[in-house]
């Protein structure tokens, strides 16, 4: 019997995790400029912690966990997204008391029970930030203008920062109830799916994608017309020190969540590269979770971006994988046994030499070398070793020269001075 993985969830080979290696370490550097640190939680939580948070008429919460019961009898649920594992670990270990500002990233797998489509997976990897304890405006704003830098550092360009308001426990009843009432009035128009939202999550139908909901709420209310002063104030200031720092984005009036615990600045990076998955990230303020979860009345905002959907858009940016600086080709026992010590004192010495263990043909020895893209190889024989010398062939020219082996380690540093990153592992 042939054992397979699990629909909707991949492996991810070497030729592709270079680039998430490349992206993790993009991140890892932006978010360090803006003072943030890594804090690594569990995959797994209390069902109860994602019930409460995401909210219970979300899509996520009524159709997409992996739920179970654990030995014990305690419900279990695999991390839907990171935020609510994250504030939980803030109050838990009463982050806020040694610092009112909190500024964390996370990196990791999560879990959701969705149809497996392009972009779409069961388990899918986010990379996101949170920031809790400011209210001000400008943290906002530098969170936006992070993700640019991000973007911009990873080399994707054809993005589009896209903005909005959801209100507050303050304003957002009162659009709720004109919301409902303009939706009532076209129920019929509206999917299956929506007519059951219009009273349980009047906003997510703003969100829905089927033709016949867009259409009938093209005149929808919109929140932004109906944020109290203090929302209101507070989203034109984010937008003051957007345009301070002259970081892009488009106001997206219809932009709504698909998680309960927004407040006010909504927000997501958007492509018109990737058919409906068009998110690549999204994230908001969240002003009232940390309360919610049984923690201090303070303010958040945070994001997370889809690895799978940034590693689709870097296409054929992606980064090559990492070749060997040297590959020593030996032929019969007592070059081979050189080639291995060799290979070890190079290694230890920072540079990555590969070697054949098959004791084959210098032929097929060249073809390995050629396959893992070395641009220098080694050819040692009985005669070479008893002069303690090697031939060094130059891949590119196939030109070739005698070199003595005590000097092989400054005479391949000096060949490779001129060529990219071969060979220095990271
Ligand atoms: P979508 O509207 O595409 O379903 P979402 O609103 O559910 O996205 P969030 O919960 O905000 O997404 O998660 C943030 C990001 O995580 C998304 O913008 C996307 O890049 C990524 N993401 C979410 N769900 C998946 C998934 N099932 N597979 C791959 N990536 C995902
Ligand atoms: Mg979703």
């Amino acid at each position: 019997m042939s054992m397979t993985g699990i629909k909707g969830m991949n492996d991810i080979l070497p030729g592709e995790v270079e680039t998430w290696q490349f992206l993790e370490s993009a991140a890892r550097r932006v978010f360090a400029l803006h003072g943030f640190s890594e804090i690594r939680v569990p995959v797994v939580e209390k069902t109860e912690l994602f019930r409460r948070s995401i909210g219970e008429t979300t899509d996520i919460v009524e159709k997409e966990m992996y739920t179970f019961v654990d030995k014990g009898g305690t419900s279990l649920t695999l991390r839907p997204e990171g935020t609510a594992s994250v504030m939980r670990a803030f109050i838990e270990h009463k982050l806020y008391a040694a610092d009112p500002v909190a500024k964390l990233y996370y990196m990791g797998p999560m879990f959701r029970y969705e149809r497996p489509q392009k972009g779409r997976y069961r388990q899918f990897h986010q990379i996101g930030v949170e920031a809790v304890g400011v209210d001000d405006p400008r943290i906002d704003a530098q969170i936006l203008a992070m993700l640019c830098q991000f973007f911009d550092d990873i080399g994707l360009d054809e993005l589009e920062l896209q903005i909005n308001s959801l209100g507050c426990p303050e304003c957002r009843p009162a659009y709720r109830r004109q919301l409902v009432a303009f939706l009532e009035a076209r129920l019929g128009e509206l999917c299956d799916d929506c007519r059951r939202r219009v009273t349980s999550n009047p906003l997510r139908v703003l969100d829905c994608k089927a033709a016949g909901c867009r259409e009938a709420t093209v005149e929808a209310p919109a929140m932004l017309d109906h944020l109290c002063g203090g929302c209101d104030d507070h989203f034109a200031e984010v937008r003051t020190h957007l345009d301070a720092v002259g970081t892009p984005y488009a106001v997206n009036r219809r932009m709504v969540r698909g998680l309960d615990y927004y407040t006010r600045t909504t927000f997501e990076m958007v492509t018109a590269n990737l058919g409906a998955q068009n998110a690549v990230a999204a994230g908001g303020r969240y002003d009232g979770l940390v309360r919610e979860l049984g923690g201090p009345a303070l303010p958040g905002i945070g994001f997370a971006m889809g690895v799978e959907r940034l590693a689709l858009l870097l296409g054929d940016k992606r980064q090559a994988r990492q070749s060997p600086a040297l590959f020593v080709a030996a032929l019969g026992d007592a070059a081979q046994g050189r080639a291995f010590v060799l290979m070890h004192q190079m290694q230890r010495q920072g540079l990555r030499v590969e070697i054949d263990y098959q004791g084959r043909s210098l032929k097929s020895q060249m073809r390995r070398a050629d396959k893992l893209a070395a641009p220098l190889v080694l050819i040692i024989g009985e005669d070479e070793l008893a002069r303690g010398v090697g031939q060094l062939r130059f891949m590119a020219d196939s030109s070739q020269r005698e070199v003595a082996l005590v000097e092989l380690y400054e005479t391949v540093v000096a060949e490779l001075a001129g060529w990219s990153g071969a060979g220095q592992c990271p």
